[in-house]
């Protein structure tokens, strides 16, 4: 696949460290759940982000959150509107097996990114979301879940509506949906516990499905 070079429609910053690109449509199509590769400042550098609009939308929107210390976010945070980004694709498997079972999705920070693709995709999903972040300013897209699915957030560092925790801690007790299917996205420790728990609670490998994005966590 050749690099494509697609241009800056918009960059919004969702919160503190997080932010939205969204860029013209490329001439190839997506399936929600994909990904494309990101080339940072450097050729060598080159970063995937789950494409978080649906096929039918007029950009290819990405979630990314900056590592300051990373080679290519850093690139990203600094380009404006106008300006051009190179990007392969699209790739990737975390696509959407059986619309008509519900779906369970877990997500930790901008994990939520291919959730945002399937709902803006098939509206009429069987969603039950949870949503972990630190805190409820990083609860990005808060807006366009809530009403939409059954949207759970989660904020490990502050108190939310008097609840505060993890994903994981829920997932061992709240009702699962009756056949769901589950989609881990996001931290992979997340979803190595998440996984462990549904197992024990009765969901099996085959109705797993998982994206991890990176292994040892930057955090501030
Ligand atoms: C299949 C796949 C899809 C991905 N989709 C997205 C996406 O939609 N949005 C997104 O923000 N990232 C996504 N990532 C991660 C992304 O590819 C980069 O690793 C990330 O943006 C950091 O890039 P960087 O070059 O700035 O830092 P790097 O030099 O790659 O990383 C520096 C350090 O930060 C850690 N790190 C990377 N990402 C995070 C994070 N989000 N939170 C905490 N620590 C982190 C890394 O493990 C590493 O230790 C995805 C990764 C994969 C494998």
């Amino acid at each position: 696949m050749k690099p494509m070079t697609l241009k800056i429609l918009e960059h919004q910053r969702l919160s503190d460290d997080a932010y939205l690109l969204r860029l013209e449509k490329p001439e190839w199509t997506w399936k929600p759940g994909q990904l494309v590769g990101v080339t940072g400042k450097k050729a060598q550098d080159q970063r995937d982000y789950s494409i978080a609009s649906g096929p039918e939308d007029d950009s290819l929107d990405i979630v990314y959150r900056l590592i300051p210390h990373g080679a290519v976010t850093p690139y990203l945070v600094n380009l404006v509107e106008e300006e051009a980004l190179q990007v392969t694709g699209p790739y990737g498997r975390f696509t959407l097996r059986d619309l008509a079972r519900p779906m369970l999705f877990c997500a930790t920070g901008t994990g939520i990114a291919p959730c945002r693709s399937y709902l803006r995709s098939f509206p009429e999903l069987k969603l039950t979301l949870l949503h972990g972040v630190r805190y409820q300013k990083d609860l990005y897209f808060r807006d366009e879940f809530e009403g939409r699915c059954q949207y759970l957030p989660f904020c490990s560092r502050e108190d939310l509506d008097g609840s505060s925790g993890r994903i994981t801690d829920a997932l061992k007790e709240m009702e699962l949906p009756e056949g769901a299917q589950a989609y881990l996205c996001g931290a992979n420790e997340m979803i190595y516990e998440a996984e462990e728990i549904l197992n024990h609670r009765g969901i099996s490998h085959k109705d797993i499905f998982r994206e991890p994005y990176y292994y040892r966590a930057y955090d501030n």
